[in-house]
């Protein structure tokens, strides 16, 4: 199958798209923070983000769910910096501590290029729109040069509609989470009390553009929207609803129910959060998305806490789990 931005690609409208996301950045409003900072003369905003693409890691990845890294892995490539702040951010070596390294467009195509190489079913973004316009540039050139795996966007979903009309018709699967519908957790975890009225409003749009997760005769996603919600100690009801609000939206979308919480980076300062997931919090999640009649629903054991803890220390912040 045909990866969506090969068709804007042939039309020109990549060009046009990737001129649109550059313009943004001389006032930043490539997500709902709006900084209005001027990026292009080395200004930055809350995401700490600049002039090039930050790079932490790139890599086949096996631990996204099923259909994303099938037998070979999703070609995973993660983005430094972030528009919010979780306390218990497990990546937080990268988003908030700056690990990565500064890639120009082509130096980025051509990692987008070896993993394609190195036979991974997809393209992977993680964290990607403060980089948007330098992906836009590195896709053009990629594309020029043979690539053609499908594009996963796996983002916090805290996205707005300016960055949600660049990504239309060129991205192919949306990885969306939803972390709060409740705008007081949203602020006291993350920073980011408005996360609840962007996030809504940008799962009805990616579900508009690419509707729900198709997967082909090998298992492997090709196109569609795929939801993810971290289950969090003493968050039950705000789970519930997001669960509910998604299922209003369809049950043909399939859920990712996360068990693999545990207190890291700055969780010790809200105590509530501070311990691990009791078992009983995760199933009780998992027995409303059933009980609503979810049609797909991806599961996980508590023991993954461990096993997706990385260290991007390592060349391989999976390695040994
Ligand atoms: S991408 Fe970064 S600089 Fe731009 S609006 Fe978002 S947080 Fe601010």
């Amino acid at each position: 199958m045909e990866p969506a931005y090969h068709k804007l690609w042939l039309s020109g409208e990549l060009k046009e798209k990737t001129r649109a996301a550059w313009d943004l950045l001389s006032s930043c409003s490539l997500c709902p923070r709006n900084c209005r900072v001027n990026r292009l003369i080395g200004e930055k905003g809350f995401c700490g983000q600049g002039l090039q693409a930050k790079v932490a890691r790139a890599l086949p990845h096996f631990g996204e769910e099923p259909p994303l890294s099938g037998s070979r892995g999703a070609g995973t490539v993660f983005f430094s910096g972030c528009a919010l702040r979780c306390l218990y951010c497990q990546n937080f070596q990268i988003s908030q501590e700056g690990i990565g390294e500064e890639l120009a467009p082509e130096i980025l195509a051509g990692v987008f290029l070896d993993l394609q190489i190195q036979g991974c079913h997809n393209l992977d973004l993680v964290s990607p729109t403060p980089h948007l316009p330098f992906i836009l540039s590195a896709l053009k050139i990629a594309v020029s040069q043979g690539f053609k795996l499908p594009i996963i966007y796996n983002t916090h979903g805290y996205l707005s509609e300016t960055a949600l009309d660049l990504l239309d018709g060129v991205v192919d699967i949306f990885l969306p989470d939803m972390k709060y519908g409740e705008k007081n957790r949203a602020a006291l975890l993350s920073q980011a009390e408005d996360y609840p009225l962007y996030n809504q409003d940008a799962i009805k749009e990616m579900y508009r553009q690419v509707g729900p997760l198709k997967i082909d005769e090998q298992g492997v996603g090709s196109r569609g929207l795929l939801v993810r919600h971290l289950i969090l100690p003493e968050n039950k009801s705000d789970s519930l609803e997001i669960i509910r609000s998604l299922a209003s939206l369809s049950k043909e979308i399939p859920i990712s129910l996360m068990a693999q919480y545990r207190p890291c980076y700055k969780s010790h300062e809200v105590s509530e959060i501070n311990r691990p997931l009791h078992p009983r919090e995760y199933s009780e999640v998992v027995a409303l998305a059933e009980q609503l009649g979810f049609e797909e629903i991806y599961v996980q054991n508590l023991e993954s806490a461990e096993i997706y803890y990385p260290d991007f220390s390592r060349d391989d912040p999976f390695a040994g789990k």
